[in-house]
């Protein structure tokens, strides 16, 4: 796998951003992207100048749009056409859903823990949702800087709990980009895996996203893979436990790629910790001294549904979370 960065939630002056879709994709280089969404509200005309942005800059433009209703946003992703949202109640959102997903779409549930009205009408997620299997990725991580706000606290317990209930929902990061400025807290990068054979395009990062090969981080790129009974897993994957690996014990990979976005963020030269999450809670905790970049752990996998790892550390002068993968699956 490659790992491409991309920001997945934008906004240009077709709603209420600030900068073209051109000097976004520029700022979007200098700060180490391979690729972004434009998801501006209610709109895709903002997609006009796709073909030559994409040209002069080389970041890959993901055709997507931010459903801005009064009962929550949720963005869209590489639709092949377009999709109506204009008579959806607050007990339709899977009506809309069907037309994104009959359209080659993906949907995903913006900043779900936002503030709502009198502060931002719409902004909390107030769909019913009947089905999360329709779901196919949630903005886990809203903002810049964004392990610290907290409103993607319950997001991320949200996001926990439906993994525990067996369903397979990718979390990604969302600037909500609608300009920048000098000072601006780092942002999030939503880093993409895309198979070494492939070149980078739309329609491979929209695929990432599905099969959940996704990792997020402030800073260095996180990455988790198992090795059992001489397989291998990655994130997105599932290890098929049935299949006479119960008794078996998995070895653990988890490493660090401090070169990704070269010169986009900082961390001072510190012992770092990793903490394996799993359906079973904390599966345990290790520190990385400076210069390492990898560990490696052997865990039974009898009981696990789900695995992946989180990355702590002083980052921006707090010590918080700076990373996380999604998981790998056992079935
Ligand atoms: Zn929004
Ligand atoms: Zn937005």
């Amino acid at each position: 796998m490659n790992w491409y960065p991309f920001e997945l939630h934008t906004h240009t002056p077709h709603s209420d951003g600030r900068h073209t879709l051109a000097e976004m994709a520029r700022e979007a280089k200098r700060r180490g992207l391979d690729g972004l969404a434009l998801t501006d509200h209610n709109t895709i005309s903002g997609l006009t100048e796709r073909g030559v942005v994409e040209k002069e800059t080389g970041i890959v433009i993901i055709q997507g749009m931010e459903w801005t209703t009064f009962y929550g946003h949720m963005l869209t992703l590489g639709l092949k056409g377009y999709a109506d949202w204009r008579d959806l109640g607050p007990d339709d959102i899977h009506k809309g859903i069907e037309r994104v997903h009959k359209q080659g779409g993906l949907v995903g549930i913006a900043h779900p823990y936002a503030l709502g009205s009198p502060i931002c009408t719409g902004c909390h997620w107030d769909y019913h949702i009947s089905d999360w299997t329709d779901v196919d990725y949630m903005e886990v991580w809203h903002e810049t800087l964004p392990s610290i706000r907290m409103h993607n606290q319950p997001a991320l317990e949200l996001w926990e709990g439906l993994l525990n209930e067996g369903l397979r929902i990718c979390a990604t990061s969302g600037r909500d980009w609608h300009g920048s400025k000098a000072g601006d807290d780092p942002e999030a990068a939503t880093f993409l895996g895309i198979p070494n054979s492939e070149k980078l395009t739309e329609s491979g990062a929209i695929q990432a996203i599905r099969s959940g090969a996704v990792s997020i981080s402030m800073g260095p790129l996180l990455l988790c893979q198992i090795a059992i009974n001489g397989r291998q897993f990655g994130l997105g994957e599932t290890v098929p436990i049935r299949d006479g690996l119960e008794g078996l014990e998995a070895t653990v990979t988890v490493s660090l790629d401090f070169h990704v976005r070269h010169g986009a963020w900082t961390l001072e030269p510190q012992p770092l910790s990793i903490v394996l999450r799993s359906n079973l809670g904390n599966m345990g905790e290790a520190r990385l001294q400076p210069g390492e970049t990898e560990l490696t752990y052997a865990l039974p996998v009898k009981e696990l549904k789900w695995l992946r790892a989180d990355l702590f550390g002083v980052f921006h002068g707090v010590r918080t979370k700076i990373a996380f993968t999604n998981p790998i699956y056992f079935s």
